[in-house]
């Protein structure tokens, strides 16, 4: 039996940005998806998952249209095609996927499952990909599968993850740099409590709204627009704006101004609540609960419409930010929150030796 990891992921900062052309910054965490698979000769890819029910069964030769699946089942169907359509002989396999990234959290626990199960698919069939090729590969199983036009940030990261540093990726030429997270502060992750639906129609719609208004300047993408001449638009205001701060925090980090990197993380939250309204009122509460109660900064993170907001937090601070905020929230709203301090981890790839048995909850 082979196992093979690929990591979630927590976007700092660059949301709706990754399909303008523009700037992310990223980091691939300790939560991840961990797929061990045995090779088969019955000619399907089977595979369970410890925390989702049903069974996958689909043929290795990626004959299955995923969009024809419902469920978890579709990234299955997903990957196998993508794979196949670049060649991956039909080698079948038995697999197990289980998961320590919180699906529907905005941690990208799809491009997580997506990328282990593509590394063990490929292991299989002694077949393989370069990792910026498996990534978009895996964002193809993820378009075809869910019909959500994503970006490619989550799959990039899982692939090009560094401990102890963030990724600057620039999503036009897919250059990544990696950026250290200074010791002194923590990323705080805080998830809602309010599980993401991720609304497929609105997130399609946004994107919509992207291409239309670079398209009536006259631009290629998005990534070309100045600030003058979105001043009227807020959709495309807040991608401008949007990559600035990327660019911004990433220098801020690598000076060490936290206070600065903070206000940025704050002030991208207010351009998606405003200009890109894609927040929540919940969300908007947690990140004022969390500025109140001494966050640097707090910001959604991910595609938005719920799910898990993150905070910039002295180190030593952490946990009790994170609990004041939570008690906060939940007496404001009833709400059950939950929170992790995460650190930045490796990109995907096989399990170490030795760790084989390693389990997850
Ligand atoms: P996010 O990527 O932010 O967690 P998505 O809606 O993009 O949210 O992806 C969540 C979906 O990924 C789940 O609904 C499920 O289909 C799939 N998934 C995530 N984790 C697992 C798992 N452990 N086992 C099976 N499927 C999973
Ligand atoms: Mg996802």
């Amino acid at each position: 039996m082979r196992a093979f990891r690929a990591p979630g992921r927590v976007n700092l900062i660059g949301d709706h940005t990754d399909y303008n052309d523009g700037f992310v910054l990223p980091l691939a965490i300790d939560r991840e998806c961990v797929v061990r698979a045995d090779p088969t000769t019955d000619g399907n890819v089977v595979a369970r998952s410890k925390q989702l029910a049903g069974e996958v069964s689909v043929p290795a030769d990626g004959s299955v249209d995923p969009a024809a699946l419902t469920g978890w089942g579709r990234y299955v169907a997903g990957v196998v095609r993508v794979l196949a359509e670049r060649g991956r002989p039909a080698a079948a396999i038995e697999a197990t996927v289980s998961s320590t990234v919180p699906a529907g959290a905005g941690l990208s626990s799809s491009a997580a499952l997506e990328v282990a199960l593509a590394l063990a698919l490929c292991d299989a069939a002694s077949f393989s990909l370069p990792p910026v090729e498996l990534a978009r590969a895996c964002q193809e199983a993820e378009h075809i599968a869910t019909g959500v036009p994503c970006g490619i940030m989550d799959q990039l990261t899982a692939v090009t993850g560094h401990a102890d540093a963030a990724l600057l990726i620039d999503c036009r030429t897919l250059a990544v740099d990696p950026v250290p997270l200074p010791q002194g502060v923590a990323v705080l992750v805080v998830h809602s409590g309010v599980t993401r639906s991720l609304d497929e129609t609105r997130y399609a719609e946004r994107r919509a709204e992207c291409e239309e208004a670079a398209t009536a300047l006259g631009l290629a993408s998005l990534r070309d627009a100045s600030p003058d001449q979105v001043r009227a638009m807020p959709r495309a205001r807040h991608v401008v704006s949007e990559n600035a701060r990327v660019l911004a925090a990433s220098a801020a980090l690598r000076v060490g101004a936290h206070g600065m990197l903070g206000e940025l993380l704050s002030a991208g939250h207010a351009s998606l609540r405003d200009d890109f309204e894609v927040s929540t009122p919940e969300v908007d509460a947690l990140v004022t609960a969390l500025e109140d109660a001494g966050a640097l900064g707090a910001r959604l993170t991910g595609a938005g419409f719920g799910g898990s907001v993150v905070a910039l937090v002295g180190r030593r601070d952490a946990e009790d930010v994170a609990a004041r905020a939570m008690a906060r929230l939940r007496g404001e709203t009833g709400l059950k929150p939950s929170a992790f301090v995460c650190r930045a981890a490796a990109a995907a790839g096989p399990l170490p030796e030795g760790s084989e048995r390693r389990d997850h909850p």
